[in-house]
């Protein structure tokens, strides 16, 4: 079964607003095995919206549309349908019974404008609208040579309330359709490594003829694999996602830190839960020490809800000055080796974890940039160090990129650190 979507709007063709029914859509149809052909977008125009539905219906068997149907002069969806059907608009009484009930529940004089919203094409059928006043429009399309058949369904563009009429009046449909095919999809998220190194250690499994496929994205350094499993049941589509979820994780290991939705400051915290047996531990887990993330850790951590359990203190000592009065790193030590050594990140931590009387604590260095780099220590120099019980782990990154990208990925390391300290293991990387 095949879909095309088309969103109507001047908002979102100016680029006002994003068209998030599409993207929705989309991932309701892929639930039920339906391919989407195309995302189309037209302004509020008729001869644009006729001319997207007659390029449309000879390619799909579902034509979703959202927007147009208010009761406005701009609202010109209704009136490019019948066009395109061929049949005249006609009123509805009963959908124009509902809209008066509506205006007298609301205490509103309804406009005459509003009878508008009672029309649909002759030989089509109104769909109801739960939660507003443009019902929706559920029509079929033929050819004169009938060789043509194409299900199109009218939606409003307000998004909730095309959300709860396509769940309730038009997946049902499409599902039925289908014949129960489904697409599940699930996304594994890692961090560390760059796309191409993750894509060999996947190797076969990327195969692009592949059933599941999968597929890698990056976004922020992080290297997440889509994994889309298109079979003929709902329950077969599921087997081997998990199937194809359970290779990719044995290619992959501990490189892979969550799913979906999992964040990576989440998934520390969550595993700080899990090691202190979901109560609160004896003393805080982590405190960070930081000078050129500038408190981003500090931020990612508290970002999720619970941390205060697990994070207990951070320290912005960007200069040296700061250093040395707020940590006590020794004068000594920063003329020695330089502000961004090992040596000095591992005193941040260590001094950190001190002062916060904690389990952990992070320290890091280094050279964000644009500017501040040597032929020893480039832009992207970062040195992060963890110290904790038994033992201090001290590594030299060089992060490629821009001065955002620099301090974003140097505190996602630092988390990733702290990540396989908890795991009990050495980072692979
Ligand atoms: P009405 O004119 O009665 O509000 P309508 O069904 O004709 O209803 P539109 O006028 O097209 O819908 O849009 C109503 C609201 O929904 C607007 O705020 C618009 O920005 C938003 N909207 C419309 N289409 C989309 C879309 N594809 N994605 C996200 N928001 C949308």
């Amino acid at each position: 079964v095949r879909a095309i979507i088309l969103s109507v709007g001047d908002e979102l063709t100016l680029g006002q607003t994003v068209d998030t029914n599409s993207a929705w859509i989309s991932r309701r149809l892929a639930a039920v095995g339906c391919d989407v052909a195309a995302h189309l977008t037209v302004p509020d125009d008729q001869h644009a919206i006729e001319q997207a539905m007659l390029e449309s219906v000879g390619r799909c068997d579902f034509l979703i549309v959202s927007g147009g149907i208010g009761p406005t002069e701009d609202d010109l969806t209704r009136q490019a349908l019948a066009a395109v059907l061929g049949e005249p608009l006609e009123l509805n009484e009963a959908w124009l019974r509902e809209l008066e009930a509506f205006f007298r529940r609301v205490k509103r004089p309804m406009s005459p404008l509003n009878r508008v919203q009672a029309m649909i094409p002759r030989c089509s059928r109104m769909v109801a609208n739960t939660c507003g006043t443009a019902a929706g429009i559920d029509a079929t399309y033929q050819s004169g040579d009938l060789k043509t058949t194409c299900r199109v369904f009218v939606m409003p563009g307000v998004p909730k309330e095309m959300k709860a009429m396509f769940e309730r009046d038009v997946l049902p449909h499409v599902r039925a359709a289908g014949g129960g095919a489904a697409i599940l999809s699930r996304t594994l998220h890692t961090f560390g490594l760059g796309e191409r190194a993750v894509s060999e250690k996947l190797g076969d499994l990327m195969r692009r003829d592949r059933n599941p496929s999968v597929g890698t994205t990056v976004s922020g350094g992080v290297v997440s694999l889509r994994i889309n499993s298109r079979f003929g049941s709902e329950a077969e589509a599921k087997e081997r996602l998990d199937d194809t979820v359970g290779a990719c994780r044995a290619a992959l290991g501990d490189l892979i830190y969550g799913e979906d939705e999992q964040t990576l400051p989440q998934v520390v915290i969550e595993a700080f839960a899990w090691a202190n047996g979901g109560s609160a531990p004896p003393v805080p887990d982590v405190a960070v020490a930081e000078s050129c993330t500038g408190g981003l850790i500090a931020k990612m951590l508290t970002e999720v809800p619970g941390a205060s359990w697990h994070f207990a203190f951070g320290w912005v000592t960007y200069s040296e000055y700061a250093k040395t009065k707020l940590l006590d790193i020794p004068e000594a030590l920063l003329k020695e080796h330089g502000v961004v050594s090992e040596p000095v990140a591992a005193a941040m931590a260590q001094q950190a974890r001190i002062k916060a009387r904690s389990m952990f604590g992070l320290g890091v260095t280094g050279i964000a940039g644009p500017d501040g780099g040597t032929p020893v220590t480039p832009v992207g120099t970062v040195c992060i160090a963890l110290h904790g019980p038994g033992a201090t782990n001290v590594r030299t990154f060089h992060f490629p990129g821009d001065r955002e990208m620099v301090r974003d990925r140097a505190a996602k390391m630092a988390l990733t650190m702290l990540r396989y300290r908890l795991l009990g293991k050495e980072l692979p990387f």
